[in-house]
């Protein structure tokens, strides 16, 4: 029987690792460094417990913490964030697409983004493609959104 293939599966990693590997990548995208103090502000946790996290990410092989670089990805823990950053995005489009209000999107988004996989994330994005590209289809569902109360 072949082995099951992981990266297809969701809950390869625990949601606390995917966290701050998807909060160090998108530091590491917009400001081309993840430095603890940014991670614990953006995570909103103390740096403390950010600098242990980051020491079993480094243990685990996910980061290289160098004190004076930062934080940096190896090529696993990159591949993580991105997805992770990926499933943020497209569910974050998705959902705001229907006008639900951003607090709500923000936290339904931080729960599911841990929890689909591979395969359900195409889905989704075919789906998310489709109502952006068709403004009269979404009309439709947005007033039928509506009327569910
Ligand atoms: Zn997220």
């Amino acid at each position: 029987m072949p082995a099951k293939r992981k990266e297809t599966t969701a809950h390869v990693h625990s949601p606390a690792i995917e966290d701050y590997l998807e909060q160090i990548h998108n530091l590491i995208e917009g400001k081309g460094y993840a430095r603890v103090v940014d991670i614990a502000k953006n995570l909103g946790i103390s740096q403390a417990s950010v600098t242990n996290m980051i020491q079993k990410l480094d243990a685990e092989g996910f980061v290289v913490y160098e004190r004076y670089r930062g934080v940096v990805l190896t090529d696993e823990g990159r591949k993580v964030g991105v997805e992770i950053a990926r499933r943020h995005e497209v569910l974050t489009r998705l959902l705001a697409g229907f006008g639900l209000d951003p607090k709500t999107v923000h936290e339904d988004v931080e729960g599911m983004e841990h929890h689909i996989s591979r395969r359900t994330l195409d889905v989704l994005t075919l789906l998310m493609e489709e109502l952006e590209g068709n403004a009269v289809l979404m009309r439709k569902l947005r007033s039928k959104l509506e009327r569910l109360g």
